[in-house]
């Protein structure tokens, strides 16, 4: 008989969490696990789940232009938004309770509970103390407002999902994946929409072109992009919200959303009192075995904030599951991890960008693509799609790939498993393409610049 209650508590609810502890549970483990909101964590709640739910929406008023070119007579008579959030809800809500069901029917415990670790295989959960072999801190991130006058005004993407009333304007700060996101999305849903960034270019860290070919479509669809700005207080008046600018301009709107990022969730869950270790941005310090400073507790997912993603987060919590109760010693690959901002239109990368190939191989060639896509030859709709290809010219391997365009995500996943495999540039140029699709450009690139 074990000296715990369980062999494993997880705290958080969330993508890795729940993943960590039903495959636990599989492998024959006692499980438990503690989230206090919602199960599905970020991803299901308010992130990835309800932000491509709105990203359909927002999508539609295009299509309905594009229908038309193609002979359909479309009445484009308005948009509910109530409709949109309340059917959200409801399969939001469906997903929580497949998300209970799994975990029971997989016999892992659920505390729908705060949870405090109080020892090192000890843990608070409604005056309760349950003891556990190993616990997995799974508790996520959470948005993050600087700390400038009037910043109550603004809101997150946590509360965007529920808005009552569709903005009329909105101020959107910030210049990452959800600023780029929510962006597309309001314009998409007509919202006469601005976009503030404090540095010369938005998606740092992607491949210029990318964000270059991004930042020229989204001001064509009439999205107000202004770089090199920041806000330094906001006011209210009436319904009317007032921002200055760092460069003294005004800047007005009727709702302003912060995207600044997101701070690693660690309040509150005995960490600081435990002596678990964590890094200058707040985040638990685990070891390539998701182990912290102390060694029955371990750490996976965006609460270690290194790769923010869900199916991070999940790889994570299955190599953690798998090493603790199945007797393996796997290590995840940080590598090629293929990602897509679901801005409109859509980029997606995967591998190295143009930079950061050339810092790190003495040659490389590029190959470019920008191009009018099929369905949008017979409409006024001017978006160019664009591929790149970044290939290591000494050993012909393709290292790193990016796109814009329609369904840029759903593509990349398929080019992304053939840069893991480690596809020649060669290999791809004998793969036949499947025409006519966006996608064989990849296969059709000939000439490198
Ligand atoms: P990001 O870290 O991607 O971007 C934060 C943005 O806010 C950056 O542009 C940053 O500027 C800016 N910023 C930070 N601090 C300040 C400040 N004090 N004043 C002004 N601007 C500031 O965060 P997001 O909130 O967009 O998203 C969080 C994470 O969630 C992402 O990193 C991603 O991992 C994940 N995510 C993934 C999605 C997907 O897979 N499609 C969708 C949404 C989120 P700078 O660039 O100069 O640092």
């Amino acid at each position: 008989m074990s000296r715990y209650d369980y062999d494993l508590f997880v705290i958080g609810g969330g993508s890795g969490g729940i993943r960590a502890a039903r495959l636990s549970s599989n492998y024959g483990a006692r499980a438990a696990i503690a989230e206090e909101k919602y199960l599905g964590g970020t991803c299901v709640n308010v992130g990835c789940v309800p932000k491509k739910l709105f990203f359909y929406a927002s999508h539609f008023p295009e299509e309905f232009n594009i229908a038309e070119s193609y002979g359909w007579n479309v009445s484009n008579e308005g948009f509910e938004w109530n409709k949109l959030i309340n059917n959200k809800n409801k399969e939001i809500k469906r997903l929580n309770s497949i998300y209970q069901k799994i975990l029971v029917d997989n016999g892992v415990d659920v505390f729908s509970s705060h949870a405090k670790i109080i020892d090192p295989h000890t843990i608070q959960v409604d005056n309760k103390k349950i003891t556990a072999k190993y616990i997995i801190i799974a508790t996520g991130g959470w948005p993050y407002i600087p700390d400038i006058k009037g910043n109550e005004l603004a809101f997150t993407s946590n509360e965007a999902f529920f808005l009552e009333t569709l903005p009329e304007k909105i101020i959107i700060v910030g210049g990452g994946y959800i600023a780029v996101e929510f962006a597309s999305i309001f314009k998409g849903l007509n919202v006469d929409t601005s976009l503030v960034y404090r540095g010369p270019l938005f998606l740092k860290g992607f491949d210029n072109d990318l964000r270059e070919v991004l930042s020229n479509e989204m001001i064509k669809k009439d999205i107000e992009l202004i770089f090199n700005s920041n806000i330094k207080k906001i006011t209210k008046s009436g319904s009317k919200i007032s921002t200055e600018l760092g460069n003294g301009k005004r800047l007005d709107a009727t709702h302003i959303m912060y995207a600044t990022g997101r701070t690693p969730n660690c309040m509150n869950i005995g960490l600081k009192e435990l002596g678990v270790e964590l890094d200058v941005k707040g985040a638990v310090k685990v070891n390539s075995n998701y182990q912290t400073n102390i060694s029955s507790i371990y750490a996976i997912g965006d609460v270690t904030n290194r790769v923010n993603l869900t199916p991070v987060a999940l790889a994570e919590g299955n190599i953690i599951a798998n090493n603790l109760f199945n007797h393996t010693s796997d290590v995840a690959s940080y590598d090629n991890i293929p990602t897509c901002v679901f801005s409109q239109p859509n980029i997606a990368t995967v591998g190295l960008t143009e930079d950061e190939a050339r810092n790190k191989f003495k040659e490389i060639e590029i190959y470019k693509s920008s191009f009018t896509p099929m369905k949008l030859t017979l409409t006024k709709n001017n978006e160019k799609s664009f591929i790149k290809l970044i290939v290591n010219k000494k050993t012909n391997l393709v290292i790193g790939a990016h796109m814009v365009g329609d369904n840029a995500g759903e593509i990349m996943q398929g080019i992304a498993i053939a840069i893991k495999a480690g596809a020649t540039k060669k290999i791809f140029d004998s793969t036949m393409g499947i025409h006519p699709t966006l996608a064989e450009e990849f296969v059709s690139m000939r000439k490198s610049e």
